[in-house]
């Protein structure tokens, strides 16, 4: 299934729902082979997460690392790939970011009534729409789930679900 399409379906299955929080592990986006996680980083003590500027890479009590936006995003900066000795992440093989991004229109302020661009500042991509002002909705097409919005919104109205690459 193309991302596009993918995109697609998220939004038609997922419209109105919260998503549901679970499956969250998002990894550094140059990877080939995503089981490469699992039986290399084991062997590493966390480079890619100790070069990473915006400090947003997280090893796991199994060693892997995954990204958390809580609070900042990913500048796709080739850092971590860069920083991985083991093959596990290699520049050449950048990639999105395997995760969709959705505003919860019940829990998001300006869905109810209330002027809010929080989520609209950080975005380099201009991938935030809003009708007038109000409603705002994420346009696939820019948006790269680099995550710099999420921890912006007050109401944690912007929910992330991870895509199975
Ligand atoms: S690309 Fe840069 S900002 Fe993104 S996870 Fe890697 S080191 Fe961090
Ligand atoms: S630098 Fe490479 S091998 Fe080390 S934890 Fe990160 S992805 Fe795994
Ligand atoms: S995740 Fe998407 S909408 Fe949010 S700041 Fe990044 S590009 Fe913009």
């Amino acid at each position: 299934m193309e991302r596009r399409e993918l995109f697609s379906f998220l939004s038609s299955s997922l419209k109105g729902e919260e998503y549901k929080e679970k499956d969250k592990i998002i990894r550094p986006p140059y990877y080939k082979d995503i089981n490469a996680f699992d039986t290399e980083c084991i062997n590493c003590d966390g480079k890619c997460a100790t070069l990473c500027q915006e400090q947003i890479i997280i090893i796991g009590e199994d060693k892997t690392p995954r990204l958390d936006f809580s609070k900042s995003g990913c500048t796709y900066c080739d850092d971590c790939a860069t920083a991985c000795e083991l093959g596990v992440l290699n520049i050449e093989d950048k990639r999105m970011i395997d995760a969709g991004i959705r505003i919860n229109e019940s829990t998001c302020m300006s869905w109810d009534g209330v002027m809010c661009f929080s989520c609209k500042d950080p975005c380099l991509e201009d991938a935030i729409d809003f009708k007038a002002m109000f409603m705002p909705t994420i346009d696939q097409d820019k948006c790269t789930a680099c995550g710099f919005c999420i921890s912006r919104c007050p109401s944690s109205a912007i929910k992330i679900k991870v895509i199975s690459s």
